[in-house]
């Protein structure tokens, strides 16, 4: 078989620990014998961010908004004990944060659902998507313990004249108080973000607030998402899809009992906590997807779990490992769909849908990775080393593209 023309590169971001070996068994055995692969090459293994003062990081995210596809594998964020263990010069900062603040990105989760691991959620019959805004809100807030009686005030001082002040509350005795905001500019990114997505995955997009009761702050959140939706309202119908606004509470209750196949933007705090519910509902970290959406609509692609240490450090020993692949070749999937998309290009479409298509046939005939094992029902599975489950995938794919 001939192998898959690509036009444009995707950024390729590489990362650290079990997932670096991963990145490079899933090329050798899942892209490199089927794609002419062009990429752009960035190293952001942890060595290597040492050695460039982070540059590369930098120079990664740029790639990306330069060349609008990028694909990313995990990589370690560095704490005091990985200064120590890598010998580094400085604790640098997560990689993923500093992408995302130069894409002023927003990242969406979503489960890759199979038929043998059942949702908590019973009526959960499709993946649901979490879109959570990133920036503000009580991850930045301020706060005072008041240790006496006084007063709690809101003040502010614009710089053309805006003197507002507000009493948050006469205290009679100890108490806390906090304050917290977030920005008209962040907010329309997030919107702009959200609306991209729904289009690209056709897909209806949820959002809630709690404006009734906070009818300036979260009132804001609202008004700003209604009045970005109009520049995609033709768009949405045409697609058929939708813009559904409620209460946080309603959204809630009704996420419990739908059917999934939604997209389900959060505020900050409701996307942090509602993320990590509704990805152990659905089953397991490994089989979770992220991407993160610029506003003018430029993509990076990965898994949502990180570099999975403890097995790298039986990979070291010389052990065989059972770690699971699924997200970062979704991530790789993910990545050649939208490329293919801009590109105009049907065959590294059909590339990436055959590509996930093989990943189904192997688990739906039971062949998985350990940590799916004991999630599987109404299956007997097996359970494969990560070469093993590998190359298992790579038979289904390479009879699927008839090569
Ligand atoms: P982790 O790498 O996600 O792994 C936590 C545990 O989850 C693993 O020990 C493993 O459980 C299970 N697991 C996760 N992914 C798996 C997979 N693909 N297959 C099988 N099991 C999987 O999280 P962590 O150990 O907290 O973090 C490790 C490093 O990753 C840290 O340095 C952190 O900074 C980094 N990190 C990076 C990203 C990113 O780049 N996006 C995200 C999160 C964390 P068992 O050990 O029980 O098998
Ligand atoms: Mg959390």
């Amino acid at each position: 078989m001939e192998k898959i023309k690509m036009l444009t590169p995707l950024v390729e971001m590489d990362g650290d620990e079990m997932t670096r070996i991963l990145w490079k068994m899933i090329k050798d055995e899942l892209i490199l014998p089927f794609v002419d692969l062009k990429t752009e090459y960035y190293d952001l293994g942890l060595p290597n961010r040492d050695k460039t003062n982070d540059q590369v990081t930098v120079d990664s995210a740029n790639a990306a908004k330069r060349l609008g596809v990028a694909v990313k594998c995990a990589t370690i964020t560095p704490n005091a004990q990985r200064v120590t263990e890598y010998n580094l010069h400085e604790m640098w900062k997560s990689p993923n944060g500093t992408i995302r603040a130069m894409m002023d990105g927003t990242v969406f989760r979503t489960p890759i659902t199979i038929p043998s691991i059942h949702p908590a959620v019973k009526f959960w019959k499709k993946p649901i998507t979490i879109a959570r805004h990133a920036y503000g809100d009580v991850y930045r807030d301020v706060e005072i313990v008041a240790n006496e009686p006084g007063t709690a005030k809101l003040v502010f001082d614009g710089v053309n004249g805006q003197h507002e002040e507000v009493v948050v509350h006469e205290f009679k005795g100890p108490g806390v108080v906090l304050a917290q905001h977030n920005l008209d500019k962040s907010i329309r990114s997030f919107a702009h973000s959200c609306f991209q997505y729904a289009l690209s995955l056709k897909q209806t997009i949820w959002f809630a607030t709690k404006d009734t009761i906070s009818k300036k702050y979260d009132g804001r959140f609202k008004a700003i998402f209604d009045e970005v939706f109009q520049e995609y309202k033709d768009k949405f119908e045409a697609a058929g899809i939708e813009y559904f606004y409620t209460l946080i509470d309603d959204a809630v209750a009704r996420v419990m009992r739908s059917e999934g196949g939604f997209i389900w933007a959060c505020k900050n705090y409701d996307g942090d906590v509602m993320s990590d519910m509704v990805s152990t509902a659905f089953g397991s970290l490994a089989m979770m997807t992220s991407v993160l959406v610029s506003p003018d609509g430029k993509y990076e692609y990965e898994a949502a779990h990180g570099t999975v240490t403890r097995h790298y450090y039986k990979y070291l020993k010389g052990e065989e490992t059972s770690t699971n692949p699924i997200a970062t070749i979704f991530a790789w999937s993910g990545a050649f769909r939208k490329r293919g998309e801009m590109d105009n290009l049907p065959e590294l479409v059909n590339y990436a849908d055959q590509l996930e298509g093989a990943c189904f046939d192997t688990l739906n005939e039971g062949l998985a990775t350990k940590d799916l094992v004991n999630l599987m029902e109404g299956i007997t599975p097996k359970c494969l080393t990560s070469a093993e489950f590998l190359a298992a995938i790579r038979e289904r794919l390479a009879k699927r593209l008839g090569a």
